[in-house]
Protein backbone atom coordinates (compact mmCIF):
# COMPACT_ATOMS: atom_id res chain seq x y z
CA UNK A 1 0.00 0.00 0.00
CA UNK A 2 1.67 3.22 -1.25
CA UNK A 3 -0.71 5.72 -1.32
CA UNK A 4 1.80 8.65 -0.96
CA UNK A 5 3.55 7.95 -4.40
CA UNK A 6 1.82 5.04 -6.68
CA UNK A 7 -0.73 7.45 -8.57
CA UNK A 8 -2.35 3.76 -9.85
CA UNK A 9 -3.11 2.78 -6.21
CA UNK A 10 -4.82 6.28 -5.07
CA UNK A 11 -6.84 5.89 -8.57
CA UNK A 12 -7.82 2.60 -7.65
CA UNK A 13 -9.12 3.40 -4.30
CA UNK A 14 -11.10 5.96 -5.51
CA UNK A 15 -12.50 3.86 -8.03
CA UNK A 16 -13.44 1.61 -5.10
CA UNK A 17 -15.13 4.21 -3.46
CA UNK A 18 -16.99 5.63 -6.59
CA UNK A 19 -18.69 2.33 -6.57
CA UNK A 20 -19.21 1.45 -2.73
CA UNK A 21 -20.82 4.93 -2.98
CA UNK A 22 -23.28 3.81 -6.25
CA UNK A 23 -23.62 0.64 -4.44
CA UNK A 24 -25.17 1.99 -1.38
CA UNK A 25 -26.60 5.65 -2.64
CA UNK A 26 -30.45 4.26 -1.45
CA UNK A 27 -28.98 3.55 1.82
CA UNK A 28 -27.30 7.19 2.26
CA UNK A 29 -30.10 8.89 0.94
CA UNK A 30 -32.27 6.63 3.94
CA UNK A 31 -29.95 8.08 6.08
CA UNK A 32 -30.65 11.74 4.72
CA UNK A 33 -34.12 11.42 5.11
CA UNK A 34 -33.50 9.67 8.87
CA UNK A 35 -31.86 12.54 10.03
CA UNK A 36 -33.42 15.30 9.18
CA UNK A 37 -36.29 14.18 6.51
CA UNK A 38 -33.84 15.45 3.77
CA UNK A 39 -35.86 14.85 0.24
CA UNK A 40 -34.69 12.62 -1.64
CA UNK A 41 -34.19 14.85 -4.53
CA UNK A 42 -31.90 17.45 -2.86
CA UNK A 43 -30.13 14.15 -1.37
CA UNK A 44 -29.05 12.91 -4.86
CA UNK A 45 -28.69 16.95 -6.10
CA UNK A 46 -26.53 18.34 -3.39
CA UNK A 47 -25.15 14.61 -1.19
CA UNK A 48 -24.50 11.40 -3.68
CA UNK A 49 -24.31 12.74 -7.38
CA UNK A 50 -22.36 15.85 -5.94
CA UNK A 51 -19.91 13.38 -4.88
CA UNK A 52 -20.04 11.00 -7.49
CA UNK A 53 -19.04 13.99 -10.08
CA UNK A 54 -16.74 14.85 -7.18
CA UNK A 55 -14.66 11.36 -7.93
CA UNK A 56 -14.70 11.01 -11.49
CA UNK A 57 -13.62 14.55 -11.98
CA UNK A 58 -10.59 13.55 -9.88
CA UNK A 59 -10.15 10.22 -11.27
CA UNK A 60 -10.38 11.35 -14.69
CA UNK A 61 -8.18 14.41 -13.88
CA UNK A 62 -5.51 12.93 -11.14
CA UNK A 63 -2.03 12.10 -13.94
CA UNK A 64 -2.46 15.45 -14.93
CA UNK A 65 -3.24 17.45 -11.20
CA UNK A 66 -0.37 15.46 -9.50
CA UNK A 67 2.04 15.82 -12.28
CA UNK A 68 5.13 18.27 -11.49
CA UNK A 69 4.54 21.25 -13.07
CA UNK A 70 7.59 22.35 -15.38
CA UNK A 71 7.56 26.33 -14.65
CA UNK A 72 10.35 29.07 -16.65
CA UNK A 73 13.05 28.93 -14.78
CA UNK A 74 15.27 31.79 -13.59
CA UNK A 75 18.26 33.30 -15.86
CA UNK A 76 19.74 33.39 -12.27
CA UNK A 77 20.23 29.91 -12.77
CA UNK A 78 21.27 29.28 -15.60
CA UNK A 79 21.37 26.66 -17.18
CA UNK A 80 18.20 24.42 -14.98
CA UNK A 81 15.07 23.52 -14.99
CA UNK A 82 12.74 24.08 -12.36
CA UNK A 83 9.23 22.27 -11.30
CA UNK A 84 6.44 22.82 -8.66
CA UNK A 85 6.32 18.85 -7.28
CA UNK A 86 2.59 18.38 -5.49
CA UNK A 87 3.46 16.96 -2.48
CA UNK A 88 1.09 15.15 -0.09
CA UNK A 89 1.34 16.51 3.60
CA UNK A 90 1.21 13.28 5.20
CA UNK A 91 -1.65 12.70 8.25
CA UNK A 92 -4.79 14.78 7.49
CA UNK A 93 -7.40 15.19 9.90
CA UNK A 94 -11.12 15.96 8.30
CA UNK A 95 -14.02 17.68 10.35
CA UNK A 96 -17.14 17.85 9.22
CA UNK A 97 -20.45 19.34 10.03
CA UNK A 98 -24.10 18.44 9.78
CA UNK A 99 -25.69 20.34 7.19
CA UNK A 100 -24.28 18.44 4.59
CA UNK A 101 -23.32 16.02 5.65
CA UNK A 102 -22.43 13.06 2.82
CA UNK A 103 -20.36 15.99 0.67
CA UNK A 104 -19.02 17.85 3.07
CA UNK A 105 -17.36 14.90 4.85
CA UNK A 106 -16.87 13.13 1.55
CA UNK A 107 -15.45 15.79 -1.00
CA UNK A 108 -12.49 16.70 1.23
CA UNK A 109 -12.04 13.21 2.00
CA UNK A 110 -11.69 12.15 -1.74
CA UNK A 111 -9.15 15.22 -2.64
CA UNK A 112 -6.92 14.31 0.64
CA UNK A 113 -6.71 10.87 -0.43
CA UNK A 114 -6.46 11.67 -4.39
CA UNK A 115 -3.43 14.07 -3.13
CA UNK A 116 -2.17 10.90 -1.47
CA UNK A 117 -2.76 11.29 2.10
CA UNK A 118 -3.53 9.75 5.23
CA UNK A 119 -6.51 10.72 6.60
CA UNK A 120 -8.83 10.44 9.51
CA UNK A 121 -12.16 11.76 9.24
CA UNK A 122 -14.55 13.24 12.26
CA UNK A 123 -18.37 13.40 10.54
CA UNK A 124 -20.85 15.11 12.75
CA UNK A 125 -22.50 14.11 15.34
CA UNK A 126 -25.92 15.14 14.96
CA UNK A 127 -26.48 13.38 11.60
CA UNK A 128 -25.51 10.08 13.41
CA UNK A 129 -27.68 7.66 10.45
CA UNK A 130 -25.45 9.41 8.03
CA UNK A 131 -21.92 9.21 9.52
CA UNK A 132 -22.78 5.83 9.95
CA UNK A 133 -23.28 4.54 6.42
CA UNK A 134 -20.43 6.73 5.83
CA UNK A 135 -17.91 4.97 8.38
CA UNK A 136 -19.66 1.23 6.29
CA UNK A 137 -18.71 2.48 3.29
CA UNK A 138 -14.92 4.18 3.72
CA UNK A 139 -14.30 0.65 5.99
CA UNK A 140 -15.30 -1.56 3.38
CA UNK A 141 -13.41 0.87 0.87
CA UNK A 142 -9.65 1.97 2.55
CA UNK A 143 -7.15 0.20 4.94
CA UNK A 144 -7.82 1.85 8.34
CA UNK A 145 -4.12 2.87 8.47
CA UNK A 146 -5.11 4.56 5.05
CA UNK A 147 -8.30 6.31 5.93
CA UNK A 148 -10.40 6.21 9.06
CA UNK A 149 -13.49 7.60 10.32
CA UNK A 150 -13.84 8.02 13.76
CA UNK A 151 -17.13 8.90 14.76
CA UNK A 152 -18.17 11.22 18.00
CA UNK A 153 -19.13 14.13 19.50
CA UNK A 154 -16.89 17.42 20.98
CA UNK A 155 -15.04 15.56 23.35
CA UNK A 156 -13.46 13.46 20.21
CA UNK A 157 -13.07 16.39 18.23
CA UNK A 158 -11.56 17.94 20.97
CA UNK A 159 -9.15 14.63 21.59
CA UNK A 160 -8.20 14.56 17.91
CA UNK A 161 -7.44 17.77 17.83
CA UNK A 162 -5.08 17.60 20.72
CA UNK A 163 -2.94 15.19 18.60
CA UNK A 164 -0.59 16.34 16.12
CA UNK A 165 -1.65 16.61 11.96
CA UNK A 166 0.30 17.38 9.21
CA UNK A 167 -3.17 19.12 7.67
CA UNK A 168 -6.44 20.18 9.46
CA UNK A 169 -9.42 20.76 6.97
CA UNK A 170 -13.04 21.55 9.13
CA UNK A 171 -16.24 23.32 7.65
CA UNK A 172 -18.14 24.52 10.42
CA UNK A 173 -19.40 27.20 12.53
CA UNK A 174 -16.97 30.31 13.23
CA UNK A 175 -16.61 29.90 16.76
CA UNK A 176 -15.48 25.98 16.28
CA UNK A 177 -13.51 27.17 13.46
CA UNK A 178 -11.28 29.61 16.35
CA UNK A 179 -10.91 26.21 18.58
CA UNK A 180 -9.40 24.36 15.64
CA UNK A 181 -6.96 27.10 14.67
CA UNK A 182 -5.92 27.43 17.94
CA UNK A 183 -5.47 24.20 18.68
CA UNK A 184 -3.49 23.46 14.85
CA UNK A 185 -1.72 26.36 15.68
CA UNK A 186 -0.09 24.35 18.78
CA UNK A 187 2.03 22.26 16.33
CA UNK A 188 2.14 24.47 13.46
CA UNK A 189 -0.27 22.43 11.37
CA UNK A 190 -1.90 24.46 8.49
CA UNK A 191 -5.95 24.17 8.11
CA UNK A 192 -8.72 24.94 5.65
CA UNK A 193 -10.97 26.51 7.73
CA UNK A 194 -14.67 26.45 5.93
CA UNK A 195 -16.84 28.43 7.84
CA UNK A 196 -20.16 30.69 7.76
CA UNK A 197 -21.58 34.06 8.17
CA UNK A 198 -24.32 36.34 7.26
CA UNK A 199 -24.81 36.43 3.74
CA UNK A 200 -26.68 39.68 2.26
CA UNK A 201 -28.83 39.39 -0.98
CA UNK A 202 -28.65 42.49 -2.54
CA UNK A 203 -32.16 43.60 -5.07
CA UNK A 204 -32.32 47.13 -7.01
CA UNK A 205 -34.52 48.77 -9.04
CA UNK A 206 -33.75 47.55 -11.75
CA UNK A 207 -33.73 43.83 -11.35
CA UNK A 208 -36.12 40.73 -12.50
CA UNK A 209 -38.02 40.89 -9.47
CA UNK A 210 -40.00 37.65 -10.20
CA UNK A 211 -37.42 35.74 -11.39
CA UNK A 212 -35.15 37.16 -8.60
CA UNK A 213 -38.00 35.73 -5.93
CA UNK A 214 -38.12 31.90 -7.76
CA UNK A 215 -34.41 32.17 -7.40
CA UNK A 216 -33.90 33.85 -3.95
CA UNK A 217 -36.66 30.78 -2.33
CA UNK A 218 -35.10 28.20 -3.80
CA UNK A 219 -31.62 29.10 -2.64
CA UNK A 220 -33.08 30.15 0.86
CA UNK A 221 -35.25 27.28 1.92
CA UNK A 222 -33.39 24.05 -0.22
CA UNK A 223 -32.34 22.27 3.09
CA UNK A 224 -35.17 24.32 5.14
CA UNK A 225 -32.75 27.19 5.03
CA UNK A 226 -29.46 25.09 6.55
CA UNK A 227 -26.57 25.77 4.17
CA UNK A 228 -23.74 27.55 4.58
CA UNK A 229 -23.86 29.99 1.54
CA UNK A 230 -28.10 30.42 1.66
CA UNK A 231 -28.99 34.14 1.39
CA UNK A 232 -29.21 35.43 5.14
CA UNK A 233 -31.29 38.33 4.59
CA UNK A 234 -32.48 40.51 2.13
CA UNK A 235 -31.83 44.06 1.22
CA UNK A 236 -33.93 45.17 -1.35
CA UNK A 237 -34.33 48.96 -2.99
CA UNK A 238 -37.34 50.22 -0.76
CA UNK A 239 -39.80 50.96 -3.83
CA UNK A 240 -39.77 47.15 -5.05
CA UNK A 241 -40.49 45.69 -1.24
CA UNK A 242 -44.40 45.37 -1.41
CA UNK A 243 -43.97 44.13 -4.75
CA UNK A 244 -41.21 41.63 -3.82
CA UNK A 245 -42.64 40.36 -0.93
CA UNK A 246 -45.88 39.32 -3.02
CA UNK A 247 -43.71 37.54 -5.45
CA UNK A 248 -41.69 35.53 -2.63
CA UNK A 249 -44.80 34.54 -1.11
CA UNK A 250 -46.10 33.09 -4.58
CA UNK A 251 -42.86 31.21 -5.25
CA UNK A 252 -43.00 29.71 -1.45
CA UNK A 253 -46.73 28.78 -2.28
CA UNK A 254 -45.51 27.00 -5.90
CA UNK A 255 -42.63 25.36 -4.19
CA UNK A 256 -44.13 24.25 -0.79
CA UNK A 257 -47.91 24.23 -1.16
CA UNK A 258 -50.08 25.88 1.05
CA UNK A 259 -49.11 23.64 3.98
CA UNK A 260 -45.14 23.23 4.00
CA UNK A 261 -45.20 20.88 6.93
CA UNK A 262 -46.91 18.47 4.21
CA UNK A 263 -44.52 18.66 1.77
CA UNK A 264 -42.28 16.19 0.75
CA UNK A 265 -39.79 18.50 -0.52
CA UNK A 266 -38.93 20.72 2.31
CA UNK A 267 -36.44 19.53 5.33
CA UNK A 268 -36.94 19.54 8.72
CA UNK A 269 -34.22 21.09 11.63
CA UNK A 270 -31.61 19.16 12.28
CA UNK A 271 -32.52 18.99 16.29
CA UNK A 272 -34.51 20.66 19.55
CA UNK A 273 -31.21 22.84 20.05
CA UNK A 274 -31.20 24.15 16.76
CA UNK A 275 -35.46 24.69 16.64
CA UNK A 276 -35.18 26.54 19.91
CA UNK A 277 -32.58 28.80 18.94
CA UNK A 278 -34.75 29.97 15.07
CA UNK A 279 -37.81 30.24 16.64
CA UNK A 280 -36.26 32.07 19.19
CA UNK A 281 -35.40 34.32 16.39
CA UNK A 282 -39.05 34.38 15.22
CA UNK A 283 -40.72 37.92 16.30
CA UNK A 284 -44.70 37.17 15.62
CA UNK A 285 -45.42 41.08 14.82
CA UNK A 286 -43.10 41.28 11.99
CA UNK A 287 -43.93 38.02 10.28
CA UNK A 288 -45.43 39.19 7.11
CA UNK A 289 -45.93 35.03 5.94
CA UNK A 290 -44.87 31.35 7.97
CA UNK A 291 -44.28 31.39 11.11
CA UNK A 292 -45.62 28.05 12.13
CA UNK A 293 -43.42 26.00 14.13
CA UNK A 294 -43.65 22.54 15.61
CA UNK A 295 -41.20 21.28 17.64
CA UNK A 296 -42.41 17.85 18.30
CA UNK A 297 -41.31 17.15 14.30
CA UNK A 298 -38.56 19.84 14.59
CA UNK A 299 -40.52 21.91 11.60
CA UNK A 300 -40.13 25.30 10.92
CA UNK A 301 -42.51 26.86 8.13
CA UNK A 302 -40.59 28.74 5.25
CA UNK A 303 -41.09 32.28 7.08
CA UNK A 304 -40.93 36.11 5.73
CA UNK A 305 -39.61 38.65 8.43
CA UNK A 306 -40.58 42.19 7.59
CA UNK A 307 -37.55 43.72 9.35
CA UNK A 308 -36.38 47.50 10.32
CA UNK A 309 -34.05 46.92 12.78
CA UNK A 310 -30.59 45.47 12.13
CA UNK A 311 -29.88 45.45 15.88
CA UNK A 312 -32.58 42.62 16.19
CA UNK A 313 -32.36 38.60 17.19
CA UNK A 314 -32.79 37.91 13.91
CA UNK A 315 -30.26 40.06 12.32
CA UNK A 316 -27.64 39.50 15.20
CA UNK A 317 -25.82 36.02 13.78
CA UNK A 318 -25.91 33.74 10.94
CA UNK A 319 -29.49 32.73 11.04
CA UNK A 320 -29.16 29.37 9.11
CA UNK A 321 -32.86 28.32 9.14
CA UNK A 322 -35.71 29.32 7.30
CA UNK A 323 -36.29 32.70 8.40
CA UNK A 324 -35.80 35.27 5.80
CA UNK A 325 -35.66 38.94 7.04
CA UNK A 326 -36.14 41.69 4.21
CA UNK A 327 -34.81 44.96 4.65
CA UNK A 328 -35.06 47.58 2.18
CA UNK A 329 -32.36 50.39 1.47
CA UNK A 330 -32.85 54.02 0.01
CA UNK A 331 -28.77 54.80 -0.87
CA UNK A 332 -25.46 53.17 -1.15
CA UNK A 333 -25.03 54.73 2.23
CA UNK A 334 -27.62 52.39 3.90
CA UNK A 335 -26.30 49.28 1.94
CA UNK A 336 -22.90 50.06 3.59
CA UNK A 337 -23.94 50.34 6.51
CA UNK A 338 -25.88 47.16 6.95
CA UNK A 339 -23.47 44.70 5.39
CA UNK A 340 -20.12 46.45 6.47
CA UNK A 341 -22.15 45.91 10.26
CA UNK A 342 -21.25 42.27 9.83
CA UNK A 343 -17.91 40.35 9.41
CA UNK A 344 -16.88 39.22 5.76
CA UNK A 345 -19.79 36.89 4.77
CA UNK A 346 -18.88 33.51 2.94
CA UNK A 347 -21.25 34.63 0.05
CA UNK A 348 -23.24 37.74 -1.44
CA UNK A 349 -25.71 37.99 -3.95
CA UNK A 350 -26.95 40.95 -5.80
CA UNK A 351 -29.78 40.72 -8.34
CA UNK A 352 -29.96 43.81 -10.76
CA UNK A 353 -29.36 44.63 -14.78
CA UNK A 354 -27.23 47.60 -14.23
CA UNK A 355 -23.97 46.03 -14.69
CA UNK A 356 -21.79 49.51 -13.13
CA UNK A 357 -23.67 48.56 -9.61
CA UNK A 358 -22.93 44.78 -10.13
CA UNK A 359 -19.12 45.54 -10.34
CA UNK A 360 -19.33 48.29 -7.69
CA UNK A 361 -20.59 45.74 -5.40
CA UNK A 362 -18.60 42.68 -6.03
CA UNK A 363 -15.09 45.11 -6.12
CA UNK A 364 -16.02 47.26 -2.77
CA UNK A 365 -17.35 44.54 -0.89
CA UNK A 366 -15.12 41.83 0.81
CA UNK A 367 -16.74 38.23 0.42
CA UNK A 368 -16.09 34.55 -0.62
CA UNK A 369 -17.94 34.28 -3.44
CA UNK A 370 -21.29 34.82 -5.02
CA UNK A 371 -23.58 35.27 -7.90
CA UNK A 372 -25.03 38.04 -9.74
CA UNK A 373 -28.90 37.39 -10.43
CA UNK A 374 -29.00 34.16 -8.68
CA UNK A 375 -28.11 32.01 -5.55
CA UNK A 376 -25.71 28.92 -4.53
CA UNK A 377 -24.86 27.94 -7.52
CA UNK A 378 -21.10 28.97 -7.70
CA UNK A 379 -20.68 26.09 -5.45
CA UNK A 380 -21.30 23.98 -8.72
CA UNK A 381 -18.90 25.12 -10.56
CA UNK A 382 -15.77 23.16 -9.90
CA UNK A 383 -13.78 25.53 -11.84
CA UNK A 384 -14.48 28.53 -9.19
CA UNK A 385 -12.87 27.95 -5.99
CA UNK A 386 -14.89 27.43 -3.07
CA UNK A 387 -14.27 29.51 0.62
CA UNK A 388 -14.65 32.23 2.58
CA UNK A 389 -12.57 35.29 3.82
CA UNK A 390 -11.56 36.71 7.06
CA UNK A 391 -14.07 35.32 9.55
CA UNK A 392 -15.79 33.40 6.71
CA UNK A 393 -13.05 31.17 6.14
CA UNK A 394 -9.16 30.48 5.39
CA UNK A 395 -8.52 28.66 1.97
CA UNK A 396 -10.57 27.27 -0.51
CA UNK A 397 -11.37 24.02 -2.77
CA UNK A 398 -13.45 21.99 -5.26
CA UNK A 399 -11.79 20.60 -8.73
CA UNK A 400 -8.07 21.35 -8.81
CA UNK A 401 -8.34 23.36 -5.98
CA UNK A 402 -9.28 20.56 -3.69
CA UNK A 403 -6.31 19.19 -4.78
CA UNK A 404 -3.95 21.81 -4.26
CA UNK A 405 -5.22 22.29 -0.38
CA UNK A 406 -3.78 18.74 0.45
CA UNK A 407 -0.63 19.18 -1.62
CA UNK A 408 2.40 20.79 -0.59
CA UNK A 409 3.68 22.54 -3.16
CA UNK A 410 7.32 21.39 -3.44
CA UNK A 411 9.87 23.80 -5.54
CA UNK A 412 12.31 22.09 -7.42
CA UNK A 413 15.56 23.48 -9.61
CA UNK A 414 17.19 20.82 -11.43
CA UNK A 415 19.91 21.98 -12.57
CA UNK A 416 22.52 20.98 -15.63
CA UNK A 417 26.42 20.42 -15.14
CA UNK A 418 27.93 21.27 -18.30
CA UNK A 419 28.17 24.84 -17.45
CA UNK A 420 29.07 26.00 -14.07
CA UNK A 421 29.25 30.02 -14.62
CA UNK A 422 31.70 31.14 -11.78
CA UNK A 423 30.76 34.91 -10.69
CA UNK A 424 28.39 33.12 -8.07
CA UNK A 425 31.59 32.04 -5.93
CA UNK A 426 33.82 33.59 -3.40
CA UNK A 427 36.54 35.13 -3.31
CA UNK A 428 34.31 37.88 -4.89
CA UNK A 429 37.09 40.34 -5.79
CA UNK A 430 36.54 42.04 -9.03
CA UNK A 431 33.00 40.14 -9.49
CA UNK A 432 30.91 43.24 -8.01
CA UNK A 433 30.31 45.18 -11.12
CA UNK A 434 29.82 41.76 -13.44
CA UNK A 435 26.97 40.46 -11.01
CA UNK A 436 25.19 44.23 -10.91
CA UNK A 437 25.35 44.14 -14.80
CA UNK A 438 23.76 40.65 -14.42
CA UNK A 439 21.42 41.57 -11.96
CA UNK A 440 19.79 44.75 -14.32
CA UNK A 441 19.54 42.12 -17.31
CA UNK A 442 17.09 39.92 -15.24
P1 LIG B 1 -20.08 23.07 14.31
O1 LIG B 1 -18.94 24.02 14.26
O2 LIG B 1 -20.93 23.09 15.53
O3 LIG B 1 -19.57 21.54 14.17
C1 LIG B 1 -18.73 21.13 13.13
C2 LIG B 1 -17.89 19.97 13.59
O4 LIG B 1 -17.08 20.39 14.68
C3 LIG B 1 -18.68 18.75 14.07
O5 LIG B 1 -18.07 17.58 13.58
C4 LIG B 1 -18.56 18.84 15.59
O6 LIG B 1 -18.56 17.58 16.19
C5 LIG B 1 -17.25 19.54 15.80
N1 LIG B 1 -17.25 20.36 17.02
C6 LIG B 1 -18.31 21.03 17.56
N2 LIG B 1 -17.92 21.69 18.66
C7 LIG B 1 -16.60 21.43 18.82
C8 LIG B 1 -15.63 21.84 19.79
N3 LIG B 1 -15.96 22.63 20.80
N4 LIG B 1 -14.36 21.41 19.64
C9 LIG B 1 -14.02 20.62 18.61
N5 LIG B 1 -14.90 20.19 17.67
C10 LIG B 1 -16.17 20.60 17.77
O7 LIG B 1 -20.91 23.35 12.98
P2 LIG B 1 -22.26 22.68 12.52
O8 LIG B 1 -23.35 23.11 13.44
O9 LIG B 1 -22.08 21.23 12.30
O10 LIG B 1 -22.45 23.34 11.08
C11 LIG B 1 -23.03 24.59 10.92
C12 LIG B 1 -22.00 25.68 10.67
O11 LIG B 1 -21.10 25.26 9.67
C13 LIG B 1 -22.64 26.95 10.13
O12 LIG B 1 -22.02 28.06 10.76
C14 LIG B 1 -22.34 26.93 8.65
O13 LIG B 1 -22.29 28.19 8.05
C15 LIG B 1 -21.01 26.26 8.64
N6 LIG B 1 -20.78 25.59 7.36
C16 LIG B 1 -19.85 26.08 6.51
C17 LIG B 1 -19.67 25.49 5.28
C18 LIG B 1 -18.66 25.99 4.28
O14 LIG B 1 -18.41 25.28 3.29
N7 LIG B 1 -18.05 27.15 4.47
C19 LIG B 1 -20.43 24.38 4.92
C20 LIG B 1 -21.36 23.91 5.83
C21 LIG B 1 -21.53 24.51 7.04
Amino acid sequence: MNFKTDLNFRKETLIKLLNNIIIHEDDIIKALYDDFKKPAFEAVLTETNYVISDLKDTIKNLNKWAKPKRVLPSLLNFPSTDYIYKDPYGKVLIIAPWNYPFQLALCPLVAAVAAGNQVVLKPSELTSNTSAIIAKIIAKTFHVNHVEVIQGGVDVSENLLSQRWDYIFFTGSVSVGKIVAKAAAEHLTPVTLELGGKNPCIIDETANLKLAAKRIVWGKFVNAGQTCIAPDYILIQKDMKNKFIDYLKEEIITAYGNEPEKSPDFARIVNAKNWNRLTEMIDNDKVIFGGQSNESSCYIAPTLINEYDIDSLVMKDEIFGPLLPILEYSSAADIYTVVSKYEKPLSLYLFTENKIFAEKIIQNYSFGGGCVNDTIIHFLNKRLPFGGVGHSGIGAYHGVSSFDVFSHKKAIVKKANWLDLPVRYAPYKDKLDTVKKLLKWI
